[in-house]
């Protein structure tokens, strides 16, 4: 893969998948810049060991994606030390579960912002950057809920079905810059973010670990088994090779076969 000595901005990458697509992206000499929220020590922990691991240049920038403001700052503070932003990952996201008649309107609108609004915000930023180079790579971590819903989920869903939507028109708008933009959208994926869900759910239903993760988690995946972050990342790898050049405009499913149903 021709990757080495590319730039790349992951959004949410202090933890779960986006965190494992830095790994990827770095592991293949790409320099990366992380953000996200967290700990400011476990988090310089997290930067310092990847720049070793690989012998890459990690920044780390903490925008919040509810701030458009904080998003373009990052793009420029990381096209100011690395000369470029190749690779844009918008992968920070959030869940609120609640009836929709319930649903409190500043979650919605905090979904709304983290999950589809912010990947607006970065891809204007980015865009003019990689439309003067010719080469870009844009991939949005949307979710089996972009092409289905489950109950309980409205502002996810919808946010999650608008990143199907943003994808498919700037790829329109940037498929003869050379630069692709896709969505992959996983099913259940072994995250920290499920792994903290278990005990609870155990407690709440009665259940054994097992049960919770076949009958509870796993109910609408059909190998009834998660997907890994290692997989997640291969496939956004995948995206940013030469060979993907002519996959764009596209949501790729990693979904245990979740909405082949
Ligand atoms: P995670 O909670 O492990 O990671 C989420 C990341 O987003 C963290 O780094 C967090 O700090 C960051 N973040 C949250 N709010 C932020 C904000 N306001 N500003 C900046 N950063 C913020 O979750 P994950 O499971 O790795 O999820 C990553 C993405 O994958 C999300 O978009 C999620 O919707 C999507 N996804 C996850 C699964 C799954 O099963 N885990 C399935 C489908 C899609």
């Amino acid at each position: 893969m021709a990757l080495k000595g590319k730039n790349a901005v992951i959004t949410g990458s202090t933890s779960g998948i986006g965190l494992g697509i830095a790994r990827a992206l770095a592991a293949e000499g790409v320099n990366v810049m992380l953000n996200g929220l967290g700990d400011a020590a476990e988090i310089e922990t997290v930067r310092a060991g990847l720049a070793q691991e690989f012998g890459v240049t990690v920044l780390y920038h903490p925008a919040n994606m509810l701030e458009p403001a904080e998003i373009r700052d990052m793009v420029a503070k990381a096209e100011a030390a690395f000369g470029s932003v190749d690779i844009l990952v918008n992968n920070a996201g959030i869940q609120f579960v609640s009836p929709v008649e319930d649903f409190p309107d500043e979650k919605w609108d905090q979904i709304i912002r983290i999950n589809l609004s912010a990947s607006f915000h970065g891809i204007k930023a980015v865009i003019p950057g990689m439309k003067k180079r010719g080469w870009g790579r844009i991939i949005n971590i949307s979710s089996a809920h972009s092409l289905v819903a489950s109950p309980f989920k409205s502002a996810y869903v919808a946010a999650k079905h608008g990143v199907a939507g943003l994808t498919k028109t700037v790829a329109l708008e940037v498929a003869t810059a050379k630069i692709t933009v896709n969505a992959i959208a996983p099913g259940y994926v072994w995250t920290p973010l499920v792994e903290r869900q278990i005990p609870d759910t155990m407690k709440a239903r009665n259940m054994t670990e097992e049960e919770v993760k076949k009958n509870v988690l796993l109910a609408a995946q059909p190998t009834k088994e998660f997907v890994t972050i290692e997989q997640v990342a291969s496939l956004a790898l995948y995206l940013c090779s030469d060979a993907a050049s002519a996959m764009t405009g596209t949501t790729y499913s990693i979904d245990g076969g979740w909405t082949a149903q």
